[in-house]
């Protein structure tokens, strides 16, 4: 077994060509991850000059695709896709730009201790037999339970493109955005308008018990409902969380994720070689320290380096923490804005390990992949005993004894990311505090990572021998390498004082800020996190309605 994470990687698509620099442009662009490059895509494609500025070595930010080990396309932070929205791929062209989804089936696994386990996938027939090994009445319910999702989405997913109206303010726009939202509010009915608002505000726990009886399928959804939260799904909020899991779809088949072709970084190169063909200029190893505001009024950029880019309007793809508290002048800003952002709620405990494995794993409960078990998301959480007790552990500030683990093995499905017979394990682990009791996250990540193999190797006890190199991202080294405040992975959390009207901070959810021409267009913004391009979609509408660029 190889030692602790490998220095920097070689990142696949990170030869970018230097482009011919100018000293002014339309629009600068702080950041390449997916969003920061919808967003420059968008303002390219109308005929603005466009430069795009990325602190690291690589495009995508958290959608980025590394080669860490010879021979090995890593999706270093996510790695599976569903949320994104299929009208930018089809606007961008995307699928020419080398873009290429690859679906899974079967989508889930779950084994259980007792030697047990639990498929699913997009295929009815399938959920229903697998469900009912565990209860003949909850593979009855199943159908009826994502037919009810898809009626919430139906009211949901239409806000994910549009600019949240604030019901507070006096413009036209905001006054008929409300009124209009409380119109198809007002239209779902008293029965779906109440569910509306329990997804919102409920416990996830509280609508699965509702639901099913089964708990190997209850916890095996529940995972949903804690991605990238410090809450266990028996708290308020969490059915928000495991929705939003459920809104996107995967070659046109709802709620089902994939893997894209080449790992998570193929759509981020997809991105930038639209961009760079409607004209916009990548700069890599480009790291903003400054927002320059001259009378009020964004006017370009000055890198850490001491070069200075200048534009009509800036636009940044960081976080409302790094973008305002780092790269803006306090003076440029109201205080009653600053405190808003200072309160926002970063709160975290996700890690992520890669590893580059000699062979396939094989689970106990079902050996080998004759049943397509390792193309799906694996998790490894058996009860909810198991899931409040690994929260219970991170609410006092430690890592969870017994963590939860999201595995995926995408080589099993993309043979072109690891060389032949060689695999890449991806684990998304829950929880790993931000905030430590004890210690700090660079003295105990690797025996916390450790601990997670030897979960692992609980249910496939080949892998810990199998692992050739390994990789270890604790929320500490997220903050720091990906700009990601507190490690959270969303750019905040997704909880409703920060959904919607209130994302990033009330009363500038419209994509503006209180300084002219600077905007924000990452996950910080409505509609949230998740690899999706809505942000800097809605972003680029707004700015090119400005008309200040
Ligand atoms: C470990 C992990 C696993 C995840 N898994 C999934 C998943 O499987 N599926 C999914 O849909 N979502 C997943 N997510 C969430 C998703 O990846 C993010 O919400 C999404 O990628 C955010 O995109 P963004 O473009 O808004 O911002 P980011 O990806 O955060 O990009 C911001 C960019 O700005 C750059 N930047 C910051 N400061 C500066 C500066 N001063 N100068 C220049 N550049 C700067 C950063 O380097 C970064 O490239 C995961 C996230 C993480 C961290």
């Amino acid at each position: 077994m190889a030692g602790p994470a490998e220095n920097r990687s070689r990142s696949v698509g990170s030869t970018l060509p230097s482009p011919a620099l100018r000293s002014f442009y339309d629009a600068i662009v702080i950041g390449a991850g997916h969003n920061g490059l919808v967003c420059a895509a968008y303002l390219a494609r109308a005929g603005k000059s466009v430069l795009v500025l990325e602190r690291r070595h690589v495009v995508g930010g958290a959608c980025v695709t590394e080669e860490l080990w010879p021979g090995f396309q890593v999706s270093v932070c996510a790695y599976v896709n569903s949320l994104f929205r299929p009208e930018i791929v089809r606007e961008l062209e995307l699928k020419r730009h080398g873009f290429q989804m690859l679906p899974r089936r079967p989508s889930s696994f779950t084994p259980f201790p007792d030697g047990r386990y639990l498929l699913l996938g997009p295929d009815a027939d399938f959920n229903a037999a697998e469900i009912g090994k565990f209860s003949i009445r909850d593979a009855e319910a199943y159908p009826r339970y994502e037919r009810w999702l898809e009626e919430i989405a139906g009211f949901i997913e239409p806000t994910l493109m549009q600019t949240p109206p604030d019901p507070w303010a006096n413009t036209w726009q905001d006054l008929t955005g409300t009124l209009r939202l409380g119109w198809r509010f007002r239209g779902l009915g008293r029965q779906l308008g109440h569910r509306l608002v329990e997804i919102l505000t409920a416990p996830a726990r509280s609508i699965l018990d509702r639901w099913f009886e089964s708990e190997e399928l209850k916890v095996t959804l529940a995972t949903d409902a804690i991605i990238g939260t410090l809450a266990s799904p028996s708290q308020p909020g969490t059915a928000y969380v495991l929705f939003h899991h459920v809104m996107g779809e995967c070659e046109g088949v709802r709620g089902v994720w994939g893997y894209v072709q080449g790992g998570m970084g193929a759509l981020t190169r997809a991105l930038a070689s639209a961009a760079q063909e409607h004209g916009a200029a990548i700069l890599t190893q480009a790291e903003v320290a400054r927002i320059l505001v001259e009378r009020d009024q964004a006017r370009g950029v000055v890198l850490t380096d001491g070069r200075e880019f200048r534009s009509s309007v800036v636009v940044s793809n960081a976080d409302a923490h790094v973008t305002f508290l780092r790269l803006c002048e306090p003076q440029t800003l109201p205080e009653d804005f600053l405190e808003a952002v200072r309160r926002l709620d970063y709160s975290s405990a996700s890690m992520k390990i890669n590893l580059a494995l000699a062979e396939a794993p094989s689970f106990t409960a079902l050996p080998g992949n004759d049943r397509g078990q390792l193309h799906g998301t694996i998790h490894i959480c058996p009860g909810f005993d198991y899931l409040e007790r690994a929260f219970d552990d991170a609410k006092y500030g430690q890592p969870s004894q017994a963590p939860i683990l999201e595995i995926t093995v995408p080589s099993t499905v993309d043979a072109t990311v690891a060389p032949p017979g060689r695999h890449i394990m991806s684990i998304f682990v829950q929880y790993a505090p931000y905030h430590l009791r004890q210690g700090n996250w660079d003295e105990i990540k690797e025996a916390f990572a450790d601990r997670c193999l030897e979960i692992v190797g609980q249910y496939a006890p080949n892998v810990p021998r199998a692992v050739l190199h390994r990789q270890v991202l604790s929320p500490l080294d997220l903050e720091r390498e990906f700009s990601l405040t507190g490690g959270n992975i969303f750019q905040g959390a997704m909880t409703l004082p920060q959904l919607f009207c209130f994302r990033p901070v009330q009363g500038y959810a419209n994509y503006r800020t209180p300084i002219r021409g600077l905007y924000l267009c990452g996950a910080a913004t409505h509609p949230g996190g998740g690899v999706m391009g809505a942000c800097g979609y809605n972003a680029a509408r707004e700015i090119l309605r400005d008309g200040l660029c």
